[in-house]
């Protein structure tokens, strides 16, 4: 079995990249690094359904760093209108604690289940991890697993699990708004 580690944006999203990748025969370890999740309560809320559901399944969960200050110097300045740049450097940021620990702890390969999720850059995320894998000397696991995301749905309903409505950051908690408004307007027009 190869020891895996993998980066996990929340619980819900966790579900089947776990459930895959052992079927698969890897080993998955959860890291948690998410300095990008506001507000604070929201970051909170998020980590600890992810250490409830760790702790219930048996799933060993490594909590990273998190620098939410180099997130504001070095992802917030980007802005609104730059959205393939800044979650780059979003997904780089994250990334890149999680393979520094993956080397650090003798892990032979990384993912993300960031790769669940229709919503986020699958083809920017893959491209970062990598890059970042590689530089680590760890084999970046790069799977798709969006056809797995309603599954990922149900099962967190299911479970009765927290399920938050934007990607993490400010930025992607205006948007969704916007997107959500923006369908709400469509349907009341019978678009
Ligand atoms: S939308 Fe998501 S990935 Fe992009 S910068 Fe915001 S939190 Fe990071």
């Amino acid at each position: 079995m190869t020891r895996l580690l993998l980066h996990a944006c929340c619980a819900p999203c966790s579900l089947e990249p776990v459930r895959l990748l052992e079927e698969e025969g890897f080993e998955p370890t959860i890291c948690w690094t998410n300095p990008n999740i506001q507000p604070a309560d929201e970051h909170d809320r998020r980590l600890e359904e992810l250490r409830r559901w760790c702790a219930a399944t048996g799933t060993p969960l490594i909590e990273a760093e998190e620098d939410t200050s180099c997130w504001e110097r070095s992802v917030a300045p980007i802005g609104a209108r730059q959205r393939e740049r800044r979650c780059r450097a979003c997904y780089a940021l994250r990334l890149a604690e999680a393979c520094r620990v993956a080397e650090c702890e003798g892990f032979g390969a990384i993912a993300t289940t960031l790769a669940v999720s229709p919503y986020q850059l699958f083809d920017t995320c893959n491209d970062v991890l990598e890059r970042l894998a590689r530089a680590h000397g760890l084999t970046p696991v790069i799977r798709d697993f969006r056809p797995w995301y309603p599954e990922a749905t149900r099962r967190s309903r299911e479970l009765g699990m927290y399920r938050q409505n934007y990607c993490g950051c400010r930025f992607s908690a205006a948007e969704a708004a916007l997107d959500r408004a923006r369908l709400r307007d469509e349907r009341k027009a019978g678009r």
